[in-house]
């Protein structure tokens, strides 16, 4: 039964496309989304598909690898952060990727063009933004995601620059730099940089947290990258800057997230908060497109609505929730 509210029925083929691709553009690609309750500008930064996660639910599809990327990534305007080590020799998390960099000249012309036609309207000309009511039109964020880990980048400092820089020429300085990551990151001294000119232009960290113990985040994350790593990073940051936890719950062959399981997520979110942690936000949703694994499928609204309630119950948080 779908327990879905009508609003959110009638919201729902919006979301239900994200596609990372619009006119003939590399990095930026506006999409319809549910988290933002409106239209937000994803940067993505990962052509190439890298991340150093295999999440059971991540909605790439990593079959298919692109051929352009390796050209892609090479600097135009960039300044190489030369003469440092590879991130990707001495961070196990960085699974390659680190040494690659973004054309920054490129996403900046992408940038003012989709700007310019949303000031003009002429974006709303255009499937399926023609058929968004204008409550949804509103511009929220320019995203940093993508079909990969995005802090990846050497020069992701001056992606989050460059970012600024073009928003502030339209005079969108309200309009929000979101980085959506995977947080296993967050400690490298380049990552940082670009973190602190994120809190500097109106930025959120929007870091996930899928599990509360080891070994559901191995079953879900797929990644060499221990738990406690990812819980250290999100804690630090989170003493640096406030972050937003955005969690993903779903149903593993036909099961959801066990009691245990979701007791021991809150008391890592209590953690966080004990360690002087500062979390804005906690967003708990579900899988909305088709997953990596045929195994996973969706929460339902209600089940979602439990988490959310156990969540405030235990920690006292703010929760919002997603649903399908
Ligand atoms: S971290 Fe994100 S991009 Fe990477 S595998 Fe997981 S869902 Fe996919």
């Amino acid at each position: 039964m779908d327990e879905r509210s009508s609003s959110e029925r009638n919201r729902a083929p919006y979301f239900s496309a994200h596609p990372r691709s619009f006119a003939d553009f590399r990095y930026v690609y506006p999409v319809v989304s549910r988290r933002a309750g409106g239209i937000s500008l994803g940067v993505n930064l990962n052509l190439d598909q890298r991340c150093n996660f295999h999440c059971i639910y991540c909605q790439v599809q990593r079959t298919d690898l692109p051929t352009q990327a390796s050209a892609a990534d090479r600097p135009t305007s960039s300044v190489a952060l030369s003469g440092e080590p590879s991130a990707g020799e001495s961070c196990p998390a960085a699974q390659g990727g680190q040494n690659r960099f973004i054309d920054l000249d490129r996403l900046a012309a992408e940038l003012e063009s989709v700007f310019q036609m949303w000031q003009s309207g002429r974006l709303f000309t255009i499937r399926p933004f023609s058929d968004l009511p204008p409550q949804l039109r509103r511009l929220n964020d320019i995203a940093l995601s993508g079909d990969g880990e995005p802090t990846l980048y050497r020069n992701f400092p001056e992606i989050v620059a460059c970012c600024a820089e073009v928003r502030r020429r339209h005079r969108l300085e309200d309009l929000k730099l979101v980085l959506i990551t995977n947080a296993s990151l967050l400690d490298q001294p380049y990552v940082q940089e670009g973190l602190d000119l994120l809190a500097q232009n109106n930025g959120e960290i929007w870091a996930k947290l899928d599990a509360g113990t080891e070994e559901y985040f191995r079953q879900v994350a797929r990644s060499p990258v221990p738990f406690e790593r990812i819980l250290r990073n999100i804690q630090q940051a989170a003493r640096r800057w406030p972050v937003v936890i955005q969690s993903l719950f779903m149903r593993i062959a036909g099961c959801g997230p066990s009691p245990d399981e979701q007791a021991a997520y809150c008391r890592r979110l209590k953690e966080i908060v004990e360690a002087g942690g500062q979390i804005k936000l906690v967003q708990i949703y579900t899988i909305a497109r088709p997953p990596a694994e045929p195994i996973v499928s969706a929460l339902a609204t209600q089940e979602l609505q439990a988490i959310a309630a156990l969540v405030r119950q235990t920690t006292g948080l703010p929760v919002a929730v997603f649903p399908a």
